[in-house]
């Protein structure tokens, strides 16, 4: 592995400008209102990058006014769905203007692979933009067949003021996965992005503005969870809170919400997510798949593949060849192009993941290859793989979330289904086979949001995403995505005058 040291030269060269570090409210870049700030880390160097404002319980506040007053007054929710259209779309031509530049600053920020930012992070905001500004001029309801006499409609109304609380594994994807429908359905908005990741949804909120998204429809509040947070989650003139993070902060939030408006809520929460590898597989697809299931953006992702189940005839041989994979990986900066992985997010995370890694290895899982931290300074950690793992040690239970992967051994299809629902969460699950029975048995018997049959962290925006069980509610891309920021009333009248 490459030492994630030595390019702490070309770490430096690569910051880009930041250009926005206040609170966005009601249009207008602004102070918090206690002016306190607070340090964004450069995960590469663990040194400072920039101060960002610091919103509190009263900058939420303000904009939840903001965004009331834009809902209950303003034009967003009553101008027509193309004309939202329109202007979501001039906002995703904004965002290709500027690519680069925001690329950079989730690279910076979140030590993410400044390639696949542009690659994938960028355009996925600029997708969602385009497909739900698509999608706002085709909003309606349906007619409803009611007894005699009577007659009756739905409407699909916004639902009102959406607090989003985001996390920082893909603050641009998450920025837009929550806001992009939300907007086309006419929604106004107060986002709390992760605090570990405040720079991109600033540039995008001032985006927003340029594009004609009119002042208080989207705010943006950096702040912790336990202040910020809370206040969007306890908010009483908040109409429904959508969040992605821990399956932790995501029992205290629907319990905020339970305790103050009764506002409904989405979570898309942690995972332990099965792949399953059947002996039938090309070992070659396999490996690459389960290599980049585990390992895409450093384990930090909520799909990860953590738990590898591998059928006995193919076990030791994609063993070999993961492990290859895994010695070829170069870690390091995330500028540079000949670099596999970045940093981890943050020392929390670092330290927990090491942690988790010591666990694994104190329960008496192989440690095949990886398992320690790259270079002096930045959080940089190897690819880790562990084989002999048993389903009840720790790593095969909990969300590591980082490059960690855990590889089991299986016999019969039927085992296999039975040991990946084995767990509390429900967002993921890979199969690799050329069988097909087996590929619709295991697709249909898997207790998950999400089921990839020769492929792995496939998203698409047109595909519905969420959680089973702990994993979460909810759906979010797709039109069930649209639908989270829609209320359906339903309309009912006499068809001719009668004694109703
Ligand atoms: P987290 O759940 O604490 O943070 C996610 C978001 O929730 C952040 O914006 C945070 O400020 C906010 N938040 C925190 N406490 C809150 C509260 N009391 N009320 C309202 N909002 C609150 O996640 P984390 O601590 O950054 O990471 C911890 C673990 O969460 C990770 O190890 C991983 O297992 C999981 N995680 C999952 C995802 C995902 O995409 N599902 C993303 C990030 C983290």
């Amino acid at each position: 592995h490459s030492n994630g040291n030595s390019n702490q030269s070309a770490a430096s060269l690569n910051t880009p400008p930041i250009k926005f570090t206040k609170l966005f409210i009601n249009g207008n870049f602004v102070d918090s209102i206690s002016g306190k700030t607070f340090d964004t880390i450069d995960p590469r160097t663990e040194e400072v990058i920039t101060k960002v404002s610091l919103g509190g319980a009263e900058d939420v506040d303000l904009a939840v006014k903001a965004a009331r007053h834009a809902f209950d007054h303003g034009p967003w929710p009553r101008m027509s769905g193309s004309e939202r259209g329109k202007i979501m779309m001039k906002f995703a031509d904004l965002i290709e203007e500027n690519a680069e530049e925001l690329a950079a600053l989730d690279a910076v920020n979140g030590g993410k692979l400044f390639t696949l930012c542009k690659l994938i992070d960028i355009p996925s905001a600029t997708k969602a933009l385009r497909y739900y500004g698509g999608a706002a001029d085709k909003i309606h309801g349906t007619v409803l067949k009611l007894s005699k006499g009577l007659q009756g409609y739905t409407l699909r109304e916004p639902i009102g003021v959406v607090g989003s609380i985001i996390p920082w594994n893909f603050p641009t994807v998450m920025f837009f996965m929550k806001t992009a429908p939300a907007l086309a359905a006419g929604c106004t908005i107060v986002l709390k992005p992760a605090e570990q990741t405040p720079l991109s949804a600033l540039y995008y909120a001032h985006l927003a503005k340029l594009a004609g998204v009119p002042d208080g429809v989207l705010n943006v509040v950096n702040g912790y969870g336990s202040t910020a947070g809370a206040a969007i989650s306890s908010h009483m003139d908040i109409d429904k809170v959508t969040f992605t993070g821990s399956t932790e902060v995501g029992r205290m939030i629907m319990t905020a919400a339970a305790a103050s408006n009764l506002k409904p809520v989405s979570l898309e929460l942690g995972g332990k997510s099965p792949l399953l590898i059947f002996d039938d597989a090309d070992i070659d697809q396999a490996a690459d798949i389960v290599f980049r299931g585990m390992f895409f953006n450093k384990g930090e992702i909520c799909v990860a593949s953590s738990r590898v189940y591998v059928q006995e005839g193919i076990y030791e041989k994609l063993k070999k060849k993961l492990v290859e994979k895994a010695k070829a990986t170069v870690v390091g900066d995330p500028f540079d192009p000949k670099v596999h992985q970045g940093p981890q997010i943050n020392k929390k995370q670092f330290e927990r993941i090491l942690s988790y890694i010591e666990h694994g290895k104190r329960e008496g899982a192989t440690l095949l290859t990886g398992g320690k931290h790259v270079g002096e300074k930045g959080y940089y950690i190897e690819p880790t793989i562990f084989s002999d793992v048993k389903d009840d040690m720790i790593i095969a239970k909990e969300e590591i979330f980082g490059p960690v992967m855990s590889l089991m051994k299986f016999k019969t299809m039927e085992e296999a289904i039975k040991r990946a629902n084995n767990t509390t969460y429900g967002l993921a699950a890979g199969i690799v086979t050329k069988n097909l029975n087996v590929a619709n048995t295991v697709s249909r018997s898997i207790r998950a949001g999400m089921v990839w049959i020769n492929c792995y962290t496939a998203f698409d925006v047109d595909c519905p995403y969420g959680g089973y069980k702990m994993s979460g509610f909810g759906r979010d891309y797709g039109l069930d995505g649209l639908n989270q920021y829609l209320q359906v009333k339903s309309v009912v009248t006499p068809i001719f005058d009668s004694p109703w």
